[in-house]
């Protein structure tokens, strides 16, 4: 389990919980009643096209085990005042966990002929698990008497950077994401970013729509994945099927993490995985999201929470990656000479 106190997560209390998430939409609002007499159908339909935010909505994601419907036991958490870093959790309980993750549910693909479907699936969680080895090294525990945090440069080597197949998982996983975001562009453009303060709240439409519409990114990156390759055989469907069953177990896995605060970025970031499937793969025969496509509210939290994680990881592993042997072996060798005097 952790050995630090502080893996705990902190719940916001109620007055800091937006009033906007507390209300569950319900179509039109009594002011908007009032001012169309009463009719609902003679309010403007602001939609764009069929692709686009409907208002918010209580919908379960076929790719992962939580009913999303079902928001009873949810609590409000700040994600900027708990964030993704070293927690002290190691040894048995977590290994077991990426174990189970690796071993029963999408086993490293043993050779060639593996289909690509199930060699993506292993990428995706090999790339996660990366990411999060990227975040422990970035932010972690130095000097536990002092409390001074840092980079941990031997730790993001051991642990990801020796290993050039996991370091390619994770421009894979971030590559899906971004995929799967841009993809998703019209809707998330349209939805609603209400959290009742005006000024944050448009300034995360004017995030979002940068991020959407981004040109250096377009142009650099056209498309940072194919989907359309994906489940083509003949037993496409049931490929589909087992796939979506095994994430969905390893979505319900995230539950067994002895760590509250490794579960919090866990939970949250296979659900924002689970996302980018739904997004890719809820198509119509062109490959354009299907008409009944909708999001929930948490799962486009979870998924730019996880497009901001990955992108960390990489612009860091990018950025250390070519000094960080050099910078080891300096620290290696300033103790050894430490050891000799
Ligand atoms: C869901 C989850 C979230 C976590 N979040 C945090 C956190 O926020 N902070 C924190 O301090 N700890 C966190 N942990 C624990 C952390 O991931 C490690 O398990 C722990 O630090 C012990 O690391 P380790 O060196 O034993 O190797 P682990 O990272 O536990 O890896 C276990 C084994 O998996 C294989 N492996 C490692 N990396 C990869 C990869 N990228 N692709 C494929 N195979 C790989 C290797 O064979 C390795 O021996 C989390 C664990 C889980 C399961």
């Amino acid at each position: 389990m952790c050995r630090l106190r502080d893996c705990s997560v902190c719940e916001c209390p109620d007055n800091e919980f937006p009033e906007p998430f507390k209300k569950p939409y319900s179509g039109l609002s009594p002011e908007n009643m009032i001012c169309q007499e009463g009719k609902p159908e003679a309010t403007v339909d602001r939609t764009l096209d069929t692709k686009v935010f409907k208002g918010w909505v209580e919908t379960d994601n076929p790719w992962t085990s939580d009913d999303e419907t079902d928001n009873a036991e949810m609590t409000y958490v700040n994600l900027q005042l708990n964030p993704e870093r070293y927690t002290g959790y190691t040894g048995d309980s977590a290994r077991r966990i990426w174990d189970a993750i690796y071993k029963e549910n999408c086993p490293k693909y043993p050779s060639e002929d593996m289909c690509q479907e199930k060699k993506a699936l292993y990428k995706l969680i090999s790339g996660l698990h990366s990411s999060i080895s990227v975040h422990i090294a970035y932010d972690y525990l130095l000097d536990e008497s002092a409390n001074l945090w840092g980079h941990n440069l031997s730790l993001l080597h051991d642990r990801v950077l020796k290993y050039p197949e996991r370091v390619e998982n994770l421009y894979f996983t971030y590559l899906f994401v971004l995929r799967a975001v841009t993809k998703a562009a019209d809707y998330l453009e349209q939805a609603e970013y209400n959290t009742g303060n005006p000024e944050e709240d448009l300034k995360t439409q004017s995030l979002v729509r940068q991020l959407l519409y981004n040109h250096k990114l377009r142009s650099a990156c056209p498309l940072p994945f194919d989907e359309a390759k994906l489940w083509q055989g003949e037993n496409g469907p049931e490929l589909k099927q087992e796939i979506q069953k095994q994430f969905r177990n390893i979505s319900a896995i995230m539950d067994c993490v002895g760590c509250e605060k490794c579960r919090l970025w866990g939970k949250l970031q296979v659900l924002g995985l689970g996302t980018a499937l739904k997004i890719l793969f809820s198509v119509d025969g062109e490959n354009n999201l299907n008409q009944q496509f909708q999001l929930q509210r948490n799962e486009v939290i979870a998924l730019v929470n996880l497009l901001n994680r990955l992108s960390e990881s990489v612009k860091f592993v990018h950025e250390t990656g070519s000094s960080s042997q050099e910078i080891i072996k300096q620290q290696s060798f300033s103790t050894l000479q430490k050891g000799a005097s």
